[in-house]
């Protein structure tokens, strides 16, 4: 069985495209949250109870749980019992809009990934690189053959495949190239605003992120059209770092 979430939320036509890809490959059971969690990160809900309920998944008859928890609560809920079965694998997507380079530490997309690869469970996060229009098609036919090929031969434990498809139809797709996370720059800008009652509010706002990529990195690959596939491991240590400061003989 795959576990199929997301975090743009359960009525997202990438959800329901990705939910149907994947029935090719293995039975599929679907927990999404039941709004917009997009760049939540990996976030672990402890304050509260959380409530599921059962829902059809956008254009199609295929059931699925509507969760009020966020895209790694869902992974949680599904894996500690309320898939029918343990999953082999999770999918995350496809999300509107790419995920790369330190996006990734923002994104829920991937942090469901995170979530699966943290339990003992492989995982993959799929985005669609455009912010505005979307055709799912070629994106959730990759990401079934994929998913087929992470079943048949396994990845290490630890790490998560990170997968951004351009958005070209299937014959400008350039080919597939397995990078490194790139540098993101975010153009985010503080907007500050009245309230009715004059009080200022402020939006984090700004356009898209950008970063020129260098080769071999996500963000070169899917601007040159080719689908990128980053291997991301859960282990953050910086391991020349760790020598270094180890050097610095600092005391208790
Ligand atoms: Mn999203």
């Amino acid at each position: 069985m795959i576990l199929v979430t997301n975090d743009d939320g359960v009525d997202s036509p990438g959800l329901a495209a990705l939910a149907r890809a994947l029935k090719a490959v293995d039975e599929v059971c679907v927990i999404a949250p039941n709004r917009n969690w997009t760049a939540a990160g990996h976030t672990k809900t402890l304050d509260r109870p959380l409530r599921v309920a059962k829902v059809t998944l956008h254009g199609t008859r295929l059931s699925a749980y509507s969760s009020d928890g966020s895209p790694s609560d869902c992974v949680a809920l599904a894996l500690l019992g309320l898939a029918p079965e343990r999953p082999r694998l999770v999918v995350s997507g496809i999300n509107t809009g790419p995920n790369m380079g330190s996006d990734i530490t923002y994104s829920g997309t991937v942090s469901a990934a995170m979530e699966a690869v943290v339990s003992g469970v492989p995982g993959i996060a799929v985005s669609l690189a455009d912010y505005y229009q979307w055709d799912f098609a070629y994106a959730a036919g990759f990401a079934a053959r994929l998913a087929k090929r992470v079943l048949r031969e396994g990845v290490d434990r630890d790490v998560l495949l990170n997968v951004n498809v351009p958005p070209l139809k299937r014959r400008e797709i350039k080919g597939v190239q397995i990078t490194s996370l790139g540098h993101r720059e975010y153009r985010d800008e503080l907007i500050t605003r009245k309230d009715p009652f004059g009080r200022d509010y402020y939006w984090i706002g700004g356009g898209p992120p950008g970063g020129a990529g260098d080769p071999g990195t996500d963000l070169y690959a899917v601007a040159a059209g080719y689908v990128s596939i980053t291997p991301v491991q859960i282990d953050l240590t910086h391991h020349a770092l760790l020598e270094k400061i180890s050097k610095w003989k600092l005391r208790a």
